[in-house]
């Protein structure tokens, strides 16, 4: 009897495991968004910013299908991302560090082919002390501060930088680049101004290739196009308009699993502080995701997620691993645990979430967090 009874409990599966949450990856339609913005642009061509990690989606899967769909340029912000990416990556693809050249990168940088972002004369003298000590011409990208005083040679460093280059012939410059800040913004007049900024720029800089529009400057119009274009957000289904209707393709699905639910009382104090108290009989669902999962702490009594469509309010603070939410909207036993809500989704985009958190999208991938299954279609 005791046999058959231990055969039995190791014959039946068991429920199968849960995750805290899911975050789905639409790789095909990354690729679908890379083609849409290459053809919009054509014939200037369309990098790829795969910074953070790809915006938190993972470089490593989503660089080589950019690559597969044609794309040659990948820019990163920090040398070491440029590093992990040039062992995934075929030799003819570029990868641009945007942060510029430290001290000491010089060596590493020449032997693996990375192209710094040159942001200071004094980078560019650097970097050109370092293609003459090895005796080769060096690939370069010289960024100019069009008005955004972030990054970048300043109008004032042009002449300088001029002249350094016209004193060496070490440096092999495929770009004179430049940053927009007010991109997504059509009605901003900064736009027009970095614009005029970047003419100067290329009377100071002639013969050399343009490289200006980073998402939302693509959708400004071909005279912000130059002949490389650097979409990031856009690639990964963000908006690159605020405020505008999204036509790029959602990438990001994420769905978080319930880990208790519970009926309280009128009169109920719900998480942290109690910040929130409940005006009537209230049925609650906790999820397993909060802020250490990228769930800002600013949606406490603000945002919401989804299930069947239905919105359910957050209530109360954001937890650090968790997060409660309203689900007196949903049938009775609808929710059970492992169920899955919808936090990114076909209800709730990631704008809508952003907004509710008193963010931008590009802060909500990137926060994401490394605690979901990844899930790549
Ligand atoms: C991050 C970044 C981009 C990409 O910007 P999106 O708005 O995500 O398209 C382009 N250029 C530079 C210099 C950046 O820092």
């Amino acid at each position: 009897m005791t046999a058959v009874a231990l055969q039995r409990t190791v014959e039946e599966p068991g429920p199968a495991p849960v995750a805290s949450g899911y975050l789905t990856i639409d790789l095909a339609a990354l690729a679908r968004n890379y083609r849409a913005l290459s053809s919009r642009v054509a014939p200037a061509r369309a990098a790829g910013v795969v910074k953070a990690d790809a915006y938190g989606l993972g470089a490593k899967l989503v660089a080589p299908v950019l690559y597969r769909e044609g794309c040659r340029h990948f820019f990163v912000a920090l040398f070491r991302e440029a590093e992990a990416l040039r062992s995934i990556l075929p030799d003819d693809a570029r990868i641009f560090v945007l942060n510029g050249l430290l001290p000491g990168d010089e060596t590493a940088c020449a032997d693996l082919g990375i192209v710094p972002v040159l942001n200071s004369p004094e980078q560019v003298e650097r970097w050109s002390a370092a293609a003459a000590r090895r005796g080769v011409r060096l690939p370069a990208v010289l960024q100019v501060d069009t008005g955004m005083s972030r990054l970048g040679i300043a109008p004032a460093e042009w002449p300088a930088a001029r002249a350094l280059l016209e004193t060496t012939d070490t440096l092999d410059l495929l770009f004179v680049m430049s940053h927009l800040a007010s991109a997504d913004d059509p009605e901003s007049p900064q736009n027009s101004d970095q614009q005029a900024e970047m003419r100067r720029a290329v009377a100071a800089f002639p013969g050399i290739d343009l490289c200006f529009a980073n998402s939302g400057g693509i959708f400004l119009g071909r005279d912000f196009h130059g002949a490389l274009v650097r979409p990031g957000i856009a690639l990964y289904g963000g908006a690159p308009t605020a405020g505008a209707a999204n036509p790029m393709e959602p990438v990001v699905r994420l769905d978080i699993a319930v880990v208790q639910t519970r009926t309280v009382p009128a009169g109920t104090r719900v998480g942290y502080s109690a910040s929130h108290v409940t005006d009537r009989t209230t049925r609650l669902a906790t999820l397993a995701a909060g802020y250490a999962d990228g769930l800002p702490r600013s949606l406490g009594n603000r945002g919401a997620v989804y299930y069947d469509g239905i919105r359910l309010p957050i209530v109360g603070r954001v937890s650090m691993d968790s997060v409660i939410v309203d689900i007196s909207a949903l049938p009775e036993n609808a929710l059970r645990l492992g169920s899955l809500v919808e936090v990114i989704g076909p209800h709730q985009t990631l704008e809508d979430i952003a907004r509710d958190a008193g963010t931008i999208a590009y802060e909500i991938l990137t926060g994401l967090g490394s605690r979901y299954e990844r899930r790549y279609r």
